[in-house]
């Protein structure tokens, strides 16, 4: 099973499925995997085999080191398209997360003002007020959910502290339409042998009623694209993201898919 750790705090840029040439900030650090999920689809690996010995990057860090990347790629004149908060974990549980996004913003009006800020995260943060704050700051609050259904949830993204479903549609809703919701759908089964095809219509119809209340600006839908650390996972076919695309667009809701 390969495991991908990004280097901290900046790695990059690549190019992304969703986001295009992406310089990537990583908040976690380099030696392992900090995370309120352990979702089995997860390219970092499971949490429990990915622990970190190396601290998280400080504030200051992330922003020098962000600076001198920034004046690199401006001497070569290949700027970035976006500014991604992702790799080794979930973003917003870094304690300086709101100092961070403000430096971030600072840097990129700076060296970048065309490019987006984006940050990925798994939602479970975001009734924290500052984390809530700083996430209406950033160009593109791209926010996971994968299924409303409270057992799928347990089987697949594994939160790691307590996570009431309903509450956090609640708190997705309370960004009045200014984030990016993320859904990963696949097939396939877990290592126990069970299906976790969130394909169907009893997954399907739910999710895209919480997707109606939401109300975001849009809705990036994608499958596996590398190798996952439970290995019995498969991608979902391109004909049912399209038809759960079309259910989407219907709702008259923007959306991107990635096969
Ligand atoms: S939320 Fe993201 S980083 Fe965390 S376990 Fe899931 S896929 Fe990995």
């Amino acid at each position: 099973m390969a495991t991908i750790l990004f280097p901290s705090p900046i790695f990059g840029p690549v190019h992304s499925r969703r986001l295009g040439v992406s310089l990537g900030i990583n908040l976690m650090p380099a030696d392992g995997k900090i995370c309120t999920f352990d979702c089995i689809y997860c390219e970092c690996g499971f949490n429990r085999n990915n622990k970190p010995q190396q601290h998280r990057p400080t504030r200051e860090t992330v922003a020098s080191e962000l600076e001198k990347k920034l004046q690199t790629m401006t001497a070569e004149g290949k700027l970035p398209d976006v500014l991604t908060f992702a790799g080794n974990g979930e973003p917003t549980t870094h304690p300086d997360f709101a100092g961070i996004i403000d430096d971030t913003i600072a840097l990129r009006n700076r060296y970048c003002p065309t490019a987006k800020v984006s940050v990925l995260s798994n939602a479970t943060r975001i009734a924290v007020p500052e984390v809530h704050a700083a996430l209406l700051r950033v160009d593109n609050n791209i926010l996971k959910l994968d299924t409303v259904s409270a057992s799928y949830i347990d089987r697949i993204n594994r939160p790691c502290g307590t996570y009431d479903i309903e509450n956090v549609i609640e708190n997705l809703c309370s960004f009045n339409g200014r984030l990016i919701i993320q859904t990963i759908f696949m097939k396939g089964t877990d290592t126990t042998g069970t299906s976790v095809d969130n394909t169907g219509e009893e997954y399907v119809r739910p999710w895209l009623e919480a997707v109606r209340r939401i109300a975001p600006r849009q809705v990036m839908i994608y499958t596996i694209d590398r190798e996952t650390p439970d290995s019995h996972l498969q991608k979902a076919l391109p004909e049912e993201l399209d038809d759960i695309a079309d259910r989407i667009k219907a709702l008259d809701i923007a959306t991107s898919v990635s096969y």
